[in-house]
């Protein structure tokens, strides 16, 4: 059997053409989408990512600002520029990007964005929101999942889904949208025993652990949905958690890395961000 690779990239595009008359239309009434960005430390990983990020909004008419601190910076800095952030009308959505430097507590500063600002998902009252079913901004990489998945034409509804990787981030939110979709979802982490004998139950398995070879072929149920979260640079090629040729032949759907879940986490970051703007503008 041989999967068929899901593009992120060509679903990305996609979504990108409809984001792209939302963000015309706010335009229109002189409404510009903004994002601030805040990026601290030395990581060239973190500042790559930023650079796609902004690449994608300047391409959609989302006006982004980045504000950069050396690996010193305080944690009282962020604290106040995230102040200033919330207080200015003009930002619509403002996004930490990690991981911060090791003096930060993480946690603390994204505490302090404002909710109705938090276009990354990932501030309490958004994850409460998503535990709780309420509206609010669900984290982006989770909404990435989704949409690959719904992208195949097959519905999650009913379905067994196993999720491997239980992070604030990542695989605990996933779990939950699944959920709210109506997946019938497992929760695997560091932890579970036999994880073989769990992901062999799995019509869609959802890798987010960042090891790569984690997931081997005989570890995937014949015909299963695979996404693959797990990202690993490995002497300058990425990897993700699944040996993805081996996979191909029992998988009948599988995201590649990188290709698969990237492209599509950054265009869920753009749609929260007009949907904030769009809220503002709704007032
Ligand atoms: P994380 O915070 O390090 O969490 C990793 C999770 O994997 C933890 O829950 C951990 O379990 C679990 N785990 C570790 N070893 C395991 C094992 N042998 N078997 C089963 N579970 C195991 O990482 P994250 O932030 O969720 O990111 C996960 C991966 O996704 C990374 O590679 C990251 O780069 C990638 N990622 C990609 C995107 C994208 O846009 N493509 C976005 C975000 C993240 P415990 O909780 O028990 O420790």
């Amino acid at each position: 059997m041989g999967a068929t690779v899901i593009d992120g990239k060509a679903l990305a595009d996609r979504y990108a053409a409809q984001l792209k008359a939302r963000v015309d239309r706010l335009l229109e009434k002189g409404i510009q989408p903004r994002l601030a960005v805040i990026l601290a430390g030395d990581n060239p990983a973190s500042e790559v990512y930023v650079r796609l990020k902004q690449k994608r909004a300047a391409e959609l008419g989302i006006k982004t600002d980045a504000y950069v601190y050396d690996s010193g910076v305080s944690e009282q800095t962020l604290i106040d520029c995230l102040a200033k952030l919330n207080a200015d009308s003009g930002v619509h959505g403002i996004l930490v990007q990690l991981p911060l430097p090791e003096q930060i507590d993480a946690q603390s500063v994204l505490a302090q964005v404002l909710p109705e600002k938090d276009v990354d998902g990932i501030h309490p009252f958004n994850a409460g929101a998503l535990m709780c079913d309420e509206a609010g901004f669900v984290a982006c990489t989770p909404k990435a999942v989704l949409a690959l998945i719904q992208s195949t034409g097959e519905s999650v509804e009913g379905k067994n889904t196993v999720v491997v990787g239980r992070s604030r981030m990542v695989g605990k939110p996933a779990a939950l949208l699944l959920l709210q979709n109506d997946a019938t979802v497992t929760l695997c982490h560091s932890k579970t025993r036999d994880l073989a004998s769990v992901t062999k139950t799995a019509d869609i398995l959802v890798c987010a652990v960042g090891r790569p070879g984690l997931i081997t072929a005989d570890m995937i149920k014949p015909g299963a949905t695979i996404i693959d979260v797990g990202t690993t640079k490995v002497e300058g090629k990425w990897y993700g958690d699944v040996e993805f040729t081996p996979a191909c032949e029992v998988a009948s759907y599988i995201t590649p890395v990188p290709g698969g879940v990237g492209p599509m986490t950054i265009i869920m970051l753009m749609e929260n961000t007009v949907e904030a703007a769009e809220k503002k503008a709704h007032g």
